[in-house]
Order: structure tokens, then C-alpha cells, then sequence
């Protein structure tokens, strides 16, 4: 969308000023001027002109040819050559997506000595596997890992496209569907289908996780979704099964990009990956300090378990963001999760509720947390974790 002053229409009379939100216009020799960095296009502006000055021009898209669509397609995201474990998720939905659908499920996968794994995404429920070998796709790059899909998805037409909500896949995949002109929808936590329409139903929290919106891209193909690690399954492994792998060659051109890595340095973390963890240990606020996690870090030491926080805790600086859980953190799943001092608002639960089992630790009795936690605690924080840390030492 563009928009602009009509010259010859605008008297200069500054009422678009005044409903502009974003202070984007001002008046220059009798002429409104829109600052196109600020504006957002919101609309404001066009509906106060009594002089019909000011017009939003809508790019016309070509209409899309829905039937021209089919399969389900994941995006078989690797790091050092290793099938990062969301992709296995994704296969085992794709599959029973495809399965309502009648139609079958590929994986795309780019990097570097990278075509033996193509059989570990059919052994996980891929029927066909297109891989690009390049040893400039060795690492992560936006720029032609975005070109190389456009490319493939161009050629190909997949109806539904899904990828990994990492840090990888959040930077690609809205890259891609911008330039295809579809719609994305992140962070989902169900797909399903509509049968009657054929379209993906994409289920996400919205306004701060108080209600589940589903959304649908009707007109445009393919139908994008990012979906966190450990929201879905994982599909089991099954070295019988057969399909296809397809090796593509890409054109140089679209390898080219205006970054390079110049060096990767491994974040060194002293506990457990969180999306990994079989236990997590989380303080909220009411650990108190930066300090007082350290003994939330001595029992998730002796149960060899992560360290999670919550907002509050990451807020006040007491934890770096990566330890996070929650809407806007990591979402875990792990068989334990040890919430000490953490009241259990929403936006906290969406990251954690698949939990197997909830142990909450809170001295209010009525903390929203009581309400999933499978075990309870009602009692000084201080108190209760050191005394299992103790306990457990003794045991494990
Ligand atoms: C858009 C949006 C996104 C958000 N994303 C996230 C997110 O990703 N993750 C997240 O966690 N939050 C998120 N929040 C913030 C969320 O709404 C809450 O503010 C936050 O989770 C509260 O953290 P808390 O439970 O640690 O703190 P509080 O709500 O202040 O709870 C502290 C708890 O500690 C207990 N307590 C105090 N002292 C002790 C003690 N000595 N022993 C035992 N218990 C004690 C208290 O009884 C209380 O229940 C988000 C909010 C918004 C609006």
C-alpha cells in the first residue's frame, strides 16, 4: 500500500493533522506532507479530509489459482548438521494434517554435506525431501536461505508451509511469506484443518494470551505457520519407511547476501538447555534477588535440571531473557517443572501447562498457580527448596 497528497485537492486546512496518531503530517507552503517513516497507513488522515486530498493506493494482487496448491511442506531447519528436534513436531502434524487432506508431506532442507539427513525426515513421516547442498548454506544466512524458498515454493506450490518458531525460523519464514505475498501466523499452538474448505486453521493466543484466535489465509498460498519447539509431538522414527529425496540445484544468484558470519561464538551456559530439560526449576518474583536464585540453581544441580523464570524475575534482571518461559519466553514442556514464587498469570502458564507434572511452591494459598499444579506447596520458598535440595542430595 502507498499513500499520497492529492496537490492539487489539499487547501492546507491541517485537520489531517490533528487525527494523524503518529504525528506523521505537517503543513509545508499551504500543503499537507506525510513523513512516510512514521505514517502506518492506519487510514486516520483520508477519512478526516473533506477535500478527498489524501488516497491509499492498495497494490492489486494477482489473484492466486487455489487449486495450482497442494501438499504440506516443513521446513527441515539444521544446526551443525543436526535436524533441530522441532522438525521432528512438525512432521508428526504435517502428517496427520495430510492424512485429513489426502495429500503428502515434504521436507525442504538446505546446508552443506547435508543430503544424508534427508532420510532421517522420511524415516519421521516425510514423503519427499528436497535438499540444497551448497557450502555457502552451511550456516544460517537470511538472505539465501529466503531466496532458495521462494524459489522452491514458486516452483513447487506447497498448500500449507510450517516451520520451527526458533530464532532461525522466525527471521526466515516472515521473509518468505512477505515476498510471496501470503499470510503467516506465528507462534501457533494448534492446526487443524476445515474440511468442508480445505484451509488451515491456525490457533494462537492473542491480546495476552485471554483468548485463542484462529486464523485462516483464505485467498493466498501457501498457508504459513510457525509453531514453538515442544508444543506438538514429535513423530517416532520408523527406518522403514520409503520417499523420495530430490536434490535441487539452485541458480548462483540466489545464494548471494549483503551479510557474512564473520565469527559464531556458543553462548557457554552452566545448566541444562531449558527447551531440553526434563526438569526445570523457575523462580518468579518472589525469589527476591539475583542472589537468592542461587538456590534455585543448587537444587536444579542436583536434579540436573534448567533454571526458567518468569517476566517479573527476567524484568528485574535477575535472570538473562534466554531462561524465560511464557508467552513471550521459551515454551517448555518438561516431565517437571518447579515453580517457586511464581503466581501463575497466564501470559506464564502458555509457556509451561503442557508440563507432565507442576510442582508450585507459593505462600499465598490462593496463587492462580494451585489451579494446574499437580503437587502444591503452600509455604516459604526459602524454606521448601533448600530442604529438597537437601533431601534429594541425599537420595540421587
Ligand atoms: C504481553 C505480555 C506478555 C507476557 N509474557 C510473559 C512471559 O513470557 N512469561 C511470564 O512469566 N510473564 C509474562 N508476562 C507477565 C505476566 O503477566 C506476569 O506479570 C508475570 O508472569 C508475573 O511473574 P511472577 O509470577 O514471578 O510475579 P508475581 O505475579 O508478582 O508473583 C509472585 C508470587 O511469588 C509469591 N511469593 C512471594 N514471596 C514468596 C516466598 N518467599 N515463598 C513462596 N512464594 C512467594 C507470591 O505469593 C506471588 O504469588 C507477560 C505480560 C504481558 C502483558
Amino acid at each position: 500500500m502507498a499513500i499520497r497528497i492529492i496537490l492539487e485537492k489539499c487547501t492546507g486546512c491541517s485537520l489531517c493533522i490533528k487525527t494523524c496518531p503518529f504525528g506523521a503530517i505537517k503543513i509545508q507552503d499551504k500543503k499537507a506532507i506525510i513523513d512516510l517513516s512514521k505514517c502506518n497507513l492506519c487510514g486516520a488522515c483520508v477519512d478526516s479530509c473533506k477535500f478527498g486530498a489524501i488516497l491509499i493506493e492498495k497494490t492489486t494482487l494477482t489473484k492466486v489459482n487455489l487449486n495450482e496448491y497442494c501438499g504440506i511442506w516443513v521446513f527441515a531447519e539444521q544446526k551443525k548438521s543436526l535436524i533441530q528436534p522441532v522438525v521432528w513436531e512438525l512432521l508428526a502434524k504435517a502428517r496427520e494434517l495430510a492424512e485429513k487432506i489426502n495429500t503428502e508431506v515434504s521436507a525442504v532442507l538446505l546446508g552443506f554435506k547435508i543430503k544424508e539427513k534427508a532420510k532421517e525426515l522420511i524415516y519421521r513421516g516425510a514423503d519427499k525431501v528436497y535438499v540444497v547442498d551448497d557450502e555457502s548454506l552451511v550456516n544460517f544466512l537470511d538472505e539465501p536461505y529466503t531466496n532458495i524458498l521462494i524459489n522452491l515454493i514458486q516452483k513447487y506450490k506447497p498448500e500449507i508451509f510450517l516451520c520451527g518458531a526458533t530464532s532461525i525460523g522466525r527471521a526466515l519464514i516472515s521473509r518468505v511469506a512477505v515476498k510471496l505475498y501470503t499470510g503467516l501466523t506465528a507462534d501457533c499452538t494448534g492446526l487443524d484443518i476445515d474440511l468442508e474448505k480445505r484451509i488451515l486453521l491456525q490457533t494462537r493466543p492473542a491480546f495476552g494470551g485471554n483468548i485463542m484466535a484462529t486464523i485462516i489465509t483464505p485467498f493466498h498460498r501457501p498457508q504459513m505457520a510457525t509453531v514453538r519447539h515442544k508444543v506438538f509431538a514429535s513423530s517416532k522414527e520408523d527406518r522403514t519407511r520409503k520417499g523420495q529425496i530430490i536434490e535441487e540445484s539452485i541458480d548462483g544468484i540466489l545464494l548471494k547476501g549483503r551479510t557474512k558470519i564473520l565469527e559464531i561464538i556458543e553462548e557457554i551456559g552452566s545448566t541444562v538447555n531449558l527447551s531440553e530439560a526434563d526438569i526445570i526449576v523457575s523462580g518468579g518474583r518472589g525469589v527476591g534477588s539475583k542472589e537468592n536464585f542461587k538456590i534455585l540453581e543448587d537444587l536444579a544441580k542436583v536434579l540436573n535440571a534448567g533454571v526458567g523464570a518468569s517476566r517479573a524475575a527476567v524484568d528485574n534482571g535477575w535472570m538473562p531473557y534466554s531462561h524465560q518461559v511464557g508467552q513471550t519466553g521459551k515454551t517448555v514442556s518438561p516431565k517437571i517443572y518447579i515453580a517457586c514464587g511464581i503466581s501463575g498469570q497466564i501470559q506464564h502458564l502458555v509457556g509451561m501447562q503442557s508440563s507432565k507434572i507442576i510442582v508450585a511452591i507459593n505462600k499465598d494459598p490462593d496463587a492462580p498457580i494451585f489451579k494446574i499444579a499437580t503437587y502444591g506447596v503452600v509455604g516459604d520458598l526459602f524454606e521448601i527448596v533448600p530442604a529438597l535440595t537437601k533431601k534429594f542430595k541425599g537420595v540421587l
